[in-house]
């Protein structure tokens, strides 16, 4: 854990030594960000992080811009797929007596904190940025598979539980020869 751990501490900006106004920061945001936080379905990840910075006297406003991809395999057919992300996010950060980051816009950080991590900021864009389904688009998955599921019998009609169980003997031995290579 440990070197997950200082990868993750790179992404803390000293912020008591900012000058009032403008800054601009770059990271290059790469798989071991997710894995520290315990994300292990996502490889290759290669996002270019630019955080545009004002600080004023009570708040510091963050903006985020996170454009790059990622590869997960598809929920549907197995086979890899690359997701490309571009995306703008927004944080607020109020100095106040107590830190609190439970708030998804506004955090509050406490005036004696010399360093905010954004890291876990940048985690949580990325995770919040991916599609909630996991899947090539209509027609672009592994034509093998396509054909299967356009031959398999309708499951209309039984329950969620039965259909999990229900698995073809064919379809499992394929994807048994899927996850060896
Ligand atoms: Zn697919």
């Amino acid at each position: 854990m440990d070197s997950s751990l200082k990868e993750n501490d790179s992404y803390a900006i000293g912020v008591s030594g900012l000058k009032l106004g403008k800054h601009t920061f770059d990271w290059e945001v790469n798989t071991a960000l997710l894995n520290a936080y315990g994300v292990d379905h996502l490889r290759d990840v290669a996002i270019e992080c630019t955080l545009d910075l004002e600080k004023k006297e009570r708040l510091m406003q963050l903006d985020f811009e996170l454009k790059g991809d990622v590869v997960t395999d598809c929920d549907r057919c197995g086979l890899p797929m690359t997701l490309t992300l571009d995306l703008e996010n927004r944080l607020v950060v109020r100095f106040a007596e107590e830190s609190d980051f439970s708030d998804d816009e506004v955090v509050f950080l406490a005036e004696l904190e010399s360093k905010l991590d954004v890291g876990q900021f940048i985690y949580e864009f990325i995770m919040t940025g991916l599609p909630t389904r996991l899947v090539h688009p209509e027609g672009e998955c592994d034509p093998e598979v396509e054909s299967f599921l356009a031959e398999a019998p309708s499951e209309e009609g039984q329950g969620d539980e039965e259909k999990e169980e229900k698995i073809d003997p064919r379809w499992e031995a394929l994807k048994k020869l899927r996850t060896k290579d």
